[in-house]
Formats: C-alpha cells, structure tokens, sequence
C-alpha cells in the first residue's frame, strides 16, 4: 500500500474509531511518567560559583549557606581530598563534570579514548558515592562528527559498554543536552530520554539543564517531564547564565516539571555569579529554595 491508499484507509478507520470511541475518550489520556519518589529540593553547586580555596573550604561554605552537594570537575579529580572533604559533614558530592569525548565520531581510536576516560571516571564517581559522570556526545567543534542514524547507533554501542562499567562501579553516565550553539546533537531532553530508553540500562541517565532549555524546550515543565524516569541530574543558571535570581529568568515550571517526576537528586549552580560570590551565593540559594516552594502542582 502506498502513501496515499494508506492515508485514505487511515482516514475512515479514524472517523469510524471516533464515532465508536466518544464515549470512552479518556481512555486514550496519556499516563504521566512514573514518579521516582517523593520530589525534594536538594541544592548543589560546581566548584567554581562557591567560594573557598579547596574543597574543603567549599564545603564550609555550602553548609553555611545551606546547600546539599558540591559537583566536582573531572579535571584534578582528586577523590581521597574530596572524601575528606566531606567526612562527618551532611554534604555529599553530586556529579562529577565532564567526560567528554567526542564520541560520535568515525574514529575508533578516539572512540577508545573517549570510553577509557569515562570508564576511569566512572569507577571515581561510585567511590565518591556521587549521581554519576556528566556526558556530552559530541560538541559541535568535534571533527567529522556523525549525524542521524549512524551517530546513533554508535552512541547507544558506547553507552552499553559505559552502563555496564557503571552498573559494574556503582555509577553511571548522565547525558546532557546542550543547546544548539555549543552541541547540535542531543538538545532536548526528550531526545536524551529516547536514548536512555533504548539503551535501558541503570548505568546510564541522563539530565537538563536550565540554561540550555531556555533556548531547546518549548516548555521547561513539559521538558522535565519528558525526562520522567531516566532525569537524574540537573545544572541551574539564569537566563544570562549568572546566578539564579540574578535576571528575570523563572524557575517555577520547571520545578513544576520536577516535582511531577518525583526528581529527588541534586540542583546544581553551574554559572558565573555577579558580584561578591560570598554574598550572591546564599541569596541564589534562597530564591531557589522560594521557587520551588511556588511550583505548585
Ligand atoms: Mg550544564
């Protein structure tokens, strides 16, 4: 059957459908996304926006001004420091940022490279008791990066071997969607979640990020939503990637969109704050904590 015979058949099979199913029409509803749990809003923050010397000094500061977690960067990981760090403290590391590749490229020995950094990674997140290691596939400098189906392909073969790994070290690999003028591939959320479901292996999850979705999603909400299971990990910015509560940009329909999933991990800055970071910080953190309490749902 071709095209058109198809969509004339569809037709009267839809009208009569209609007519036979008016009665039932909630029927078709669609379910919401399976709650993770009870939603809470658990505050981190990278390295950079929180102030002090070491980690240690910056988990100082997050108890002071009541944060959560403190996300890490991949680069001069040190895990024995960190431990330390948070030993006999309520902080708790939250990520670890970034594993990046490229790895949808045609090169296998990049390909190589790119998994053996993740994996070793990986293995330091699940010491660190951490939500796991922050992947971008590919960013749009990456040469001869793939497209499309092969990219595809290529990219749910890593993550088995990535999850397994994680699965193996009590970790796992959080994909992030970026927006469209740093990584094409990958940009919303829905996209990420497809991936994490054809790949459906606990070792791999995925996260949004506030400040990318501004520009990606048509709804901040609707895009957490869309996350629904495998959303794990989320970076927070304004709309001019400052502090939250430092412009005008709002974070309540998107808290919205995490308190309907359940989302129980960590919130983490991950932007360049205005002024005296000793003082904007705590205030960020404040306004974050007033949002969600407007997010009704
Ligand atoms: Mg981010």
């Amino acid at each position: 059957m071709n095209r058109r015979d198809f969509l004339k058949n569809s037709a009267s099979v839809v009208a009569t459908a209609a007519i036979a199913t008016v009665s039932t029409e909630t029927a078709f509803a669609q379910p919401s996304p399976p709650s993770q749990g009870e939603a809470k809003c658990r505050i981190s923050s990278q390295e950079a926006p929180m102030p002090g010397r070491n980690y240690k000094e910056k988990v100082e500061n997050l108890i002071a001004y009541g944060g959560d977690a403190l996300e890490l960067y991949a680069k001069n990981l040190n895990v024995a420091e960190a431990l330390e760090a948070i030993k006999g403290t309520p902080i708790v590391i939250s990520a670890i940022c970034a594993a990046d590749g490229p790895y949808i490229v045609p090169d296998k020995t990049q390909q190589r490279k790119a998994v053996d950094n993740a994996k070793m990674l990986l293995e330091k997140a699940g010491e660190l008791k951490s939500t796991g290691v922050i992947m971008v596939p590919a960013f749009n400098w990456a040469k001869d990066q793939l497209e499309g189906r092969e990219a595809y392909k290529l990219l749910i073969d890593l993550l088995h071997e990535l999850g397994e790994h994680g699965v193996k070290n009590n970790s796992r690999m959080v994909m992030e969607p970026l927006n469209r003028g740093e990584a094409f591939y990958m940009r919303q959320i829905a996209f990420g979640a497809s991936i994490c479901q054809d790949v459906n292996s606990p070792g791999v999850c995925m996260m949004g990020d506030m400040y990318h979705m501004n520009f990606e999603e048509t709804s901040d909400q609707a895009g957490f939503m869309s996350g629904g299971p495998w959303l794990h990990h989320v970076h927070l910015a304004s709309g001019k990637r400052n502090l939250p509560g430092q412009d005008k940009r709002s974070f309540v329909d998107g808290f919205r969109g995490l308190k309907r999933i359940g989302f129980h991990d960590f919130m983490s800055l991950e932007c360049h704050p205005l002024g005296k970071a000793e003082e904007e910080v705590p205030k960020s953190f404040k306004f974050l904590r007033d949002q969600w309490e407007q997010a009704t749902v």
